[in-house]
């Protein structure tokens, strides 16, 4: 890497331009990991930085033009460049109202958020650039803000989110400063587009431990501004077998799902799984609290949570079912045929998923490890179904559309509908998936339809 960072150092120095790398890459080298992205600092402007790499023949694309942003892709890394910037006014607490270029990094690393964030390395000498502590932060674990952290929020309302995200990331804690001035400065919060607070938000469910982050977005009210419905989780208790309030009991959930293969879908759908509570809970005559139906009130929140976020549908569509699907109970009394049933109603794509929501809910409900062999049978039971390339789709049926018109069905409806019914008759009984069974069932099917047709006139 090193090699790679004096070559395209070498092509800004050509030009006469200086050049550091800067953000989150020289962050994560300080902690000792792996940087996972390459941000750089010039004092060249944007289009001088498009001119000198295409000359070159390397692709440059303007990622962020207006905020002096390109992407250099350069020997197979993504280089984000951004030109030096000045401090500019902040007058919606969104955007700068207009940015202007500075000529010097050290103007630059004052405008960056978190001492951690506002080291520089210069390239390609080596030579650190540190003018507000940030590595003596990092060594003490501690998220701090350049400058006054009330200013700094009151600039941009999507940093208190980004401390909150650090901190779970990072296992970091927040300077106290910092944390005494998010409850302030809320307003500024509320002014900031949903898409950058959903970035943020995805960041700190998709990072190791996503409840330092939730609990710190509580302890500061910014869970109550932007996840209004999870915030009115605290304090409903639910006595019985759990342990936990509902909020805490789903950001254990989402925590425990936290291990290998964790996908976004699945820790929104832990976190949001007991969102209908509150407003389901009723205090039944023997004086024990009830839910009656939540997770139908859970796939409504759910759904108007995630879409006020503007999450992509697929994301919406995937998480609430889900949530809808999160209470099954299995039992060694499920016929062959329920479980076929069990794997059409949850897609063969989410098995994995509901899985591991269900564990992570079972954990979350006592906190207690879960008894050895916990959905192991079920699991046994669906992969021999599936083994058995068993039909669970229209499309895994021996019949299709066309063969049905061979034998005088039209296409339409109430086609759609014998499909169907041939469907549920293969789930029954497997044997039945054969060419000749099928057509034979679907003409009695057509059959008893055109008796009744007679009848009816
Ligand atoms: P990661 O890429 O892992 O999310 P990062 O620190 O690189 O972490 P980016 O969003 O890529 O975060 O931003 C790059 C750098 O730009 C940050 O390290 C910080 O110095 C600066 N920065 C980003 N967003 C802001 C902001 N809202 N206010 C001030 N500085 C910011
Ligand atoms: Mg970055």
């Amino acid at each position: 890497m090193e090699r790679i960072l004096k070559e395209i150092a070498a092509v800004f120095t050509a030009n006469g331009k200086k050049v550091f790398l800067v953000g989150g890459g020289v962050r994560d080298t300080v902690r000792g990991e792996n940087p996972k992205d390459f941000d750089l600092a010039t004092d060249a402007e944007p289009d001088e930085v498009c001119a000198m790499f295409r000359k070159q023949k390397y692709a440059v694309i303007p990622t962020g033009i207006k905020h002096g942003t390109v992407t250099v892709f350069f020997k197979n890394i993504a280089f984000e460049t951004t030109t030096f910037r000045a401090e500019s006014d902040y007058v919606d607490g969104r955007h700068p109202q207009n940015v202007s270029f500075s000529k010097s990094i050290e103007e630059d690393l004052s405008r960056r958020d978190f001492t951690m964030n506002a080291i520089a390395v210069d390239l390609p000498s080596g030579r650190l650039l540190d003018p507000f502590g940030g590595i003596a932060d990092i060594k003490k674990r501690l998220i701090r803000c350049v400058g006054n952290p009330l200013d700094r929020f009151g600039e941009d309302g999507l940093r208190p989110l980004r401390a909150c995200r650090f901190a779970a990331q990072l296992g970091f804690s927040a300077d106290e400063a910092l944390l005494a001035a998010i409850p302030q400065t809320l307003q500024t919060a509320a002014k900031v587009s949903i898409e950058r607070v959903r970035d943020e938000f995805t960041k700190i469910l998709l990072s190791q431990k996503p409840s330092v982050g939730l609990l710190l977005m509580e302890k500061t009210g910014l869970l109550q501004l932007f996840v209004s419905e999870l915030a009115d989780c605290r304090g409903v208790e639910q006595k019985g077998f759990h342990r936990f309030d509902v909020l805490d009991h789903s950001l254990l959930a989402c925590d425990c799902t936290s291990t290998e293969n964790c996908c976004l879908e699945v820790r929104l759908a832990a976190l949001f799984h007991d969102i209908g509570k509150p407003s389901t809970r009723r205090l039944d005559e023997s004086g024990v609290w009830t839910f009656y139906r939540h997770e139908h009130e859970s796939v409504r929140l759910c759904r108007l949570i995630l879409m006020r976020f503007r999450f992509p549908n697929t994301v919406i569509d995937t998480t609430c079912h889900l949530v809808a699907e999160h209470m099954f109970f299995y039992t060694d009394r499920w016929t062959d045929a329920a479980v076929r049933r069990f794997i059409i109603r949850v897609g063969v794509e989410n098995l994995t998923n509901l899985y591991s929501l269900r564990r992570a809910d079972a954990f979350a409900t006592t906190g207690q490890p879960l008894p050895t062999g916990f959905l192991s049978d079920l699991i046994a039971r669906v992969d021999m179904e599936i083994a058995e390339k068993r039909a669970f789709s229209l499309k895994n049926l021996a019949v299709s559309g066309k063969d049905l018109i061979g034998i005088g069905i039209k296409p339409g409806p109430r086609m759609g509908a014998i499909l169907k019914e041939l469907l549920d008759s293969v789930v029954r009984d497997p044997e039945l998936n054969t060419r000749e069974k099928l057509l034979e069932v679907a003409g009695k099917m057509q059959g008893n339809r055109n008796k009744i047709r007679t009848l009816d006139l």
